[in-house]
């Protein structure tokens, strides 16, 4: 590998070894990248990589709030506005407690190359806390949220930093924080965040996107194959915003997903989890963010295997996990590997270990990268913002046909930058090329700093 790749990698790994996720992430992206730095070494002297990985800006801050009870309580919030070289910087709010620095700065980190891959302005970050929705009441909820955002305002705005949601962080969440940034700023400033509510300039189809994209771009995948989607088996992990997206996308093109999991177990329903009334219940367990899966198996009459993870089931013909990072390590990618599953498309961000993703690779498992497969999200977030400052709203049908050509185009460019530096039909490779190569020439164009 270039010399100059390995000493970054070496380099962060020492530095940073008490932040594995950022770790993770960063190795991973820079060992793709390597063939481009052997052909730009004007990179190597503009020490372009060791610049890529120190954010521009990072912050925590203390959040406090009042329970139910009456009693105080306090949660760390994290901003990382991670790289601004193509556009105000755009990233998630994650509110879970497995949440600290290495996670929002692998987010962060991943976020500036899939940002650059969607073609839209935006450039790279993420943010959130350890506080967990889960358990919480509606006004405990508020609460946190108006103290976190009291904390943030005066650090974010439509050409600034424009947060999202993200894990623990949906509709309601994004409710409660636009109003205090309103309430802290006296202005109707709405491009200040994304994922909005409809009634306040949210987009439409904004809740499906990351979910809908993802199946776009498996049809690509599948296309590339001489295949398509109609009859597929679908195992998706987590029953989230995402999956859910999955879920109805799925459905509505002749596919259906048979499994689905969350952190307490996972769900076997070989009807497919695709009828309106079974998408209704997703739906609301997302919004109450009540862990309670189970419950799922209770109502519609199926099993539920609980403390279980479902890889290596093998009457599915694609695997698609859309929970959280790091849900697929070695022993998992030899399972899938041995159930003949052809299909492992990332949704969620980093589920896999890199020594999974190789052995997947190896194995002739056909895998793409979530920085692609899930960028649909945040492109139809830059969707928002575009509909926002022009005090316009698109409909569904407009939104829904954008996201389907970004989803074509970042699957297009991902193909087209593997073959430029001959590695063949690399998706992993090809999408981290091509959004590195983006965010490189911004920051080379804009000098040394
Ligand atoms: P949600 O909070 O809506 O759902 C997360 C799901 O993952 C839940 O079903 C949850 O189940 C499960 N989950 C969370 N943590 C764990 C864990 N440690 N182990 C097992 N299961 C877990 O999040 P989203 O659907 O919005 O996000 C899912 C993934 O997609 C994340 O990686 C996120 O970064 C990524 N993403 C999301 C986008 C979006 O538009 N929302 C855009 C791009 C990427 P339970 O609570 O029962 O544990």
């Amino acid at each position: 590998m270039n010399r100059y790749v390995e000493d970054v990698i070496a380099y962060v790994k020492d530095k940073y070894k008490d932040q594995p996720e950022f770790v993770q992430t960063v190795e991973e992206v820079y060992t793709s990248i390597a063939p481009v730095i052997d052909a730009h070494p004007e990179f190597e002297r503009a020490d372009l990589l060791k610049r890529m990985v120190e954010p521009e800006r990072m912050f925590r801050f203390r959040v406090v709030w009042t329970d139910d009870e009456g009693k105080t309580q306090t949660n760390v919030g994290y901003r990382c506005q991670f790289n601004g070289a193509i556009g105000p910087y755009k990233g998630g709010l994650r509110f879970r407690n497995n949440v600290n620095e290495s996670v929002i700065k692998f987010l962060g980190f991943e976020q500036t190359f899939k940002n650059a891959l969607t073609g839209q302005p935006i450039g790279g970050a993420k943010g959130g806390s350890d506080f967990d929705p889960a358990g919480k009441s509606d006004l405990e909820i508020m609460r946190f949220c108006q103290s976190f955002m009291t904390a943030l305002y005066r650090y974010i705005g439509p050409d600034t930093d424009v947060p999202a949601g993200d894990i623990g962080v949906g509709s309601r969440e994004i409710g409660f924080l636009y109003g205090q940034y309103r309430r802290l700023k006296g202005v109707f400033e709405n491009g200040v965040l994304t994922g909005k509510g409809l009634s306040y300039g949210g987009s439409l189809i904004r809740p499906e996107a990351t979910g809908y994209g993802a199946v776009y771009y498996l049809q690509e995948v599948l296309k590339h194959e001489g295949d398509n989607i109609v009859g597929k088996k679908i195992a998706v992990s987590g029953y989230g915003n995402v999956s859910w997206g999955i879920m109805k996308k799925a459905a509505q093109l002749g596919a259906k997903v048979t499994y689905m999991s969350g952190s307490a177990g996972y769900i076997h329903d070989p009807d497919g989890i695709g009828t309106e009334e079974k998408l209704q219940f997703i739906l609301d367990l997302r919004e109450k963010n009540s862990k309670d899966l189970k419950s799922y198996a209770d109502k519609f009459g199926c099993e539920f295997y609980p403390k279980q993870k479902f890889w290596g089931v093998d009457d599915v013909d694609i695997y698609m996990p859309a929970a959280t990072q790091n849900e697929v390590d070695l022993e998992d990618a030899k399972k899938i590997v041995a159930s003949g599953v052809k299909y492992y498309l990332e949704v969620s961000n980093m589920p896999t270990s890199n020594e999974a993703m190789a052995y997947l690779k190896e194995h002739g498992v056909i895998v793409a990268p979530s920085k692609a497969v899930n960028a649909g999200g945040v492109g139809v977030s830059a969707l928002e913002m575009s509909q926002n400052a022009e005090m316009m709203v698109w409909t569904a049908q407009e939104v829904d046909d954008l996201l389907k050509r970004m989803m074509k185009e970042i699957y297009e460019k991902s193909v087209d930058a593997a073959d430029r530096y001959g590695l063949g039909y690399d998706l992993v490779s090809g999408a981290n090329i091509a959004g590195f190569e983006k965010v490189a020439q911004a920051m080379m164009e804009q000098g040394v700093f």
